[in-house]
Protein backbone atom coordinates (compact mmCIF):
# COMPACT_ATOMS: atom_id res chain seq x y z
CA UNK A 1 0.00 0.00 0.00
CA UNK A 2 1.34 3.31 -0.93
CA UNK A 3 0.04 6.12 1.26
CA UNK A 4 0.76 10.38 0.47
CA UNK A 5 1.03 12.86 2.98
CA UNK A 6 0.39 16.20 1.94
CA UNK A 7 -0.60 19.16 3.60
CA UNK A 8 0.88 23.13 3.89
CA UNK A 9 4.22 23.52 5.71
CA UNK A 10 4.40 22.71 9.62
CA UNK A 11 1.17 20.96 9.38
CA UNK A 12 2.60 18.03 11.28
CA UNK A 13 2.82 15.52 7.92
CA UNK A 14 6.41 14.33 9.14
CA UNK A 15 4.63 13.56 12.66
CA UNK A 16 1.89 12.00 11.20
CA UNK A 17 4.30 10.15 8.92
CA UNK A 18 5.90 8.86 11.89
CA UNK A 19 2.75 7.38 14.16
CA UNK A 20 1.54 5.62 10.91
CA UNK A 21 4.46 4.11 9.96
CA UNK A 22 4.60 2.71 13.55
CA UNK A 23 0.78 1.81 13.33
CA UNK A 24 1.05 0.14 9.87
CA UNK A 25 4.55 -0.91 9.98
CA UNK A 26 5.16 0.99 6.95
CA UNK A 27 8.78 2.82 6.10
CA UNK A 28 8.64 6.31 5.21
CA UNK A 29 10.07 8.06 2.50
CA UNK A 30 10.67 11.64 2.94
CA UNK A 31 12.24 13.62 -0.13
CA UNK A 32 12.54 16.62 2.10
CA UNK A 33 14.76 14.42 4.36
CA UNK A 34 16.28 12.42 1.03
CA UNK A 35 17.44 16.29 -0.34
CA UNK A 36 18.49 17.77 2.70
CA UNK A 37 20.72 14.63 3.33
CA UNK A 38 21.85 14.55 -0.07
CA UNK A 39 26.06 13.91 -0.31
CA UNK A 40 28.21 16.82 -1.01
CA UNK A 41 29.53 14.68 -3.86
CA UNK A 42 26.15 14.56 -5.70
CA UNK A 43 26.35 16.43 -8.73
CA UNK A 44 24.17 19.10 -8.76
CA UNK A 45 24.73 19.50 -4.48
CA UNK A 46 24.88 23.02 -4.77
CA UNK A 47 22.04 23.64 -6.76
CA UNK A 48 19.71 21.76 -4.20
CA UNK A 49 21.18 23.35 -1.08
CA UNK A 50 20.48 27.30 -2.80
CA UNK A 51 16.89 26.23 -3.78
CA UNK A 52 15.74 24.43 -0.65
CA UNK A 53 17.64 27.51 1.18
CA UNK A 54 15.73 29.99 -0.62
CA UNK A 55 12.43 28.11 0.20
CA UNK A 56 12.00 26.99 -4.00
CA UNK A 57 11.25 23.90 -5.32
CA UNK A 58 14.25 21.54 -6.29
CA UNK A 59 14.20 21.03 -10.08
CA UNK A 60 11.81 18.18 -12.10
CA UNK A 61 14.46 16.24 -12.98
CA UNK A 62 16.68 15.66 -10.03
CA UNK A 63 13.58 15.38 -7.84
CA UNK A 64 12.26 12.30 -9.83
CA UNK A 65 15.26 10.83 -9.92
CA UNK A 66 16.17 11.17 -6.52
CA UNK A 67 12.83 9.66 -5.34
CA UNK A 68 12.61 6.84 -8.41
CA UNK A 69 16.04 5.68 -7.05
CA UNK A 70 15.14 5.79 -3.53
CA UNK A 71 11.41 3.76 -4.05
CA UNK A 72 13.40 1.14 -6.20
CA UNK A 73 14.89 -0.27 -2.96
CA UNK A 74 13.40 -3.54 -1.26
CA UNK A 75 12.33 -1.95 1.88
CA UNK A 76 10.21 -0.21 0.03
CA UNK A 77 8.65 -3.36 -1.91
CA UNK A 78 5.56 -4.14 -0.58
CA UNK A 79 4.70 -0.33 0.13
CA UNK A 80 5.26 3.28 2.16
CA UNK A 81 4.43 6.19 3.45
CA UNK A 82 5.31 8.93 0.88
CA UNK A 83 6.25 12.65 2.57
CA UNK A 84 6.83 15.58 -0.15
CA UNK A 85 6.92 14.18 -3.07
CA UNK A 86 3.57 15.06 -5.69
CA UNK A 87 4.05 19.25 -5.26
CA UNK A 88 3.39 20.01 -8.58
CA UNK A 89 1.23 18.89 -11.42
CA UNK A 90 4.69 17.13 -13.06
CA UNK A 91 5.13 14.97 -10.07
CA UNK A 92 1.75 13.79 -9.71
CA UNK A 93 1.68 12.77 -13.59
CA UNK A 94 5.39 11.22 -13.36
CA UNK A 95 3.83 9.04 -10.00
CA UNK A 96 3.05 5.37 -10.98
CA UNK A 97 1.52 3.94 -9.73
CA UNK A 98 -0.74 6.30 -8.36
CA UNK A 99 -1.23 6.34 -4.22
CA UNK A 100 -3.83 4.55 -2.67
CA UNK A 101 -4.46 6.99 -0.22
CA UNK A 102 -3.75 10.42 0.14
CA UNK A 103 -4.01 11.63 3.65
CA UNK A 104 -4.07 15.85 3.95
CA UNK A 105 -3.50 17.70 7.01
CA UNK A 106 -5.18 20.99 6.47
CA UNK A 107 -3.91 24.25 9.01
CA UNK A 108 -4.92 28.04 8.35
CA UNK A 109 -1.92 29.81 6.57
CA UNK A 110 -1.50 31.62 10.00
CA UNK A 111 -1.28 28.49 11.84
CA UNK A 112 1.62 27.78 9.21
CA UNK A 113 3.82 30.81 9.51
CA UNK A 114 3.30 30.75 13.63
CA UNK A 115 4.33 26.76 13.83
CA UNK A 116 7.16 27.73 11.79
CA UNK A 117 8.44 30.58 13.37
CA UNK A 118 8.77 28.21 16.74
CA UNK A 119 10.73 25.34 15.05
CA UNK A 120 14.07 24.45 16.20
CA UNK A 121 16.09 21.45 15.81
CA UNK A 122 18.22 19.67 18.23
CA UNK A 123 21.94 19.69 16.73
CA UNK A 124 22.72 16.65 18.94
CA UNK A 125 19.28 14.43 18.36
CA UNK A 126 18.13 15.71 14.99
CA UNK A 127 14.79 15.58 16.71
CA UNK A 128 12.16 18.61 15.70
CA UNK A 129 10.63 20.77 18.26
CA UNK A 130 8.56 24.05 18.80
CA UNK A 131 9.84 26.19 21.18
CA UNK A 132 5.63 27.24 21.95
CA UNK A 133 4.90 23.47 23.33
CA UNK A 134 8.13 22.26 24.38
CA UNK A 135 7.64 19.27 26.90
CA UNK A 136 10.08 18.63 29.79
CA UNK A 137 10.53 15.75 28.07
CA UNK A 138 11.89 17.20 24.95
CA UNK A 139 13.78 19.69 27.18
CA UNK A 140 15.71 16.62 29.09
CA UNK A 141 16.40 14.81 25.84
CA UNK A 142 17.79 17.35 24.06
CA UNK A 143 21.54 17.71 24.66
CA UNK A 144 22.66 19.98 22.10
CA UNK A 145 21.94 23.52 21.18
CA UNK A 146 18.44 24.33 19.17
CA UNK A 147 19.02 25.49 15.81
CA UNK A 148 16.71 26.90 13.20
CA UNK A 149 16.00 24.91 9.84
CA UNK A 150 18.17 26.75 7.03
CA UNK A 151 14.74 26.99 5.16
CA UNK A 152 12.32 28.36 7.96
CA UNK A 153 13.64 32.44 7.41
CA UNK A 154 10.30 34.49 6.78
CA UNK A 155 11.04 34.96 2.61
CA UNK A 156 11.76 31.20 2.62
CA UNK A 157 8.38 30.13 4.46
CA UNK A 158 6.30 32.37 2.45
CA UNK A 159 8.00 31.23 -0.59
CA UNK A 160 7.16 27.80 0.36
CA UNK A 161 3.49 28.82 1.25
CA UNK A 162 2.61 30.52 -1.87
CA UNK A 163 4.25 27.28 -3.80
CA UNK A 164 1.40 25.50 -1.82
CA UNK A 165 -1.94 27.15 -2.26
CA UNK A 166 -0.65 28.20 -6.17
CA UNK A 167 0.95 24.42 -7.51
CA UNK A 168 -0.02 21.81 -4.95
CA UNK A 169 -3.13 22.59 -4.32
CA UNK A 170 -4.31 21.51 -7.63
CA UNK A 171 -2.80 18.29 -7.17
CA UNK A 172 -5.02 18.16 -3.70
CA UNK A 173 -8.04 18.95 -6.26
CA UNK A 174 -6.98 16.16 -8.47
CA UNK A 175 -7.01 13.65 -5.90
CA UNK A 176 -9.98 14.74 -4.53
CA UNK A 177 -11.48 14.11 -7.72
CA UNK A 178 -10.53 10.43 -8.08
CA UNK A 179 -11.59 9.57 -4.43
CA UNK A 180 -8.80 8.72 -2.48
CA UNK A 181 -8.06 11.82 -0.56
CA UNK A 182 -8.46 11.85 2.98
CA UNK A 183 -8.71 15.48 4.76
CA UNK A 184 -8.20 16.34 8.33
CA UNK A 185 -8.23 19.59 10.20
CA UNK A 186 -4.04 19.60 11.53
CA UNK A 187 -5.50 21.69 14.56
CA UNK A 188 -5.05 20.25 17.96
CA UNK A 189 -2.12 17.82 19.55
CA UNK A 190 -0.70 15.20 17.62
CA UNK A 191 -2.58 12.70 18.79
CA UNK A 192 -5.85 14.25 18.49
CA UNK A 193 -4.60 14.47 14.53
CA UNK A 194 -3.69 11.32 14.21
CA UNK A 195 -7.03 9.69 15.80
CA UNK A 196 -8.98 11.86 13.44
CA UNK A 197 -6.93 9.98 10.47
CA UNK A 198 -7.05 6.88 12.07
CA UNK A 199 -10.48 7.53 12.08
CA UNK A 200 -10.92 8.19 8.45
CA UNK A 201 -8.64 5.28 7.15
CA UNK A 202 -11.32 3.06 8.96
CA UNK A 203 -14.15 5.10 7.35
CA UNK A 204 -12.16 4.04 4.30
CA UNK A 205 -11.75 0.25 5.23
CA UNK A 206 -7.90 0.49 5.62
P1 LIG B 1 10.08 19.73 3.30
O1 LIG B 1 11.03 19.15 4.28
O2 LIG B 1 9.10 18.72 2.80
O3 LIG B 1 9.43 20.99 3.82
O4 LIG B 1 10.94 20.17 2.01
C1 LIG B 1 11.99 21.10 2.15
C2 LIG B 1 12.45 21.58 0.79
O5 LIG B 1 12.90 20.47 -0.01
C3 LIG B 1 11.40 22.27 -0.07
O6 LIG B 1 11.18 23.61 0.28
C4 LIG B 1 12.04 22.10 -1.46
O7 LIG B 1 13.13 23.00 -1.64
C5 LIG B 1 12.61 20.70 -1.38
N1 LIG B 1 11.59 19.71 -1.79
C6 LIG B 1 10.95 18.81 -0.98
N2 LIG B 1 10.05 18.10 -1.68
C7 LIG B 1 10.11 18.56 -2.96
C8 LIG B 1 9.43 18.23 -4.17
N3 LIG B 1 8.48 17.30 -4.21
N4 LIG B 1 9.77 18.90 -5.30
C9 LIG B 1 10.73 19.82 -5.29
N5 LIG B 1 11.40 20.21 -4.19
C10 LIG B 1 11.10 19.59 -3.03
Amino acid sequence: MIIQMMGPQACGKGTQAELLSKALQLPIVSLGDLLRNIPKDFPQYTQVEKQMKAGELVDFEITANVIKHAISKPIYKHGYILDGWGRILEQYKFFDPLPDIVIFINIPREESLRRISGRRICESTGEVVNIYTLSPEEVSKCAGPLVQREDDTPDAINRRLDIFENDTMPVVKKYRTQGNLIEVSGLGTPEEVFGRILKALELFGK
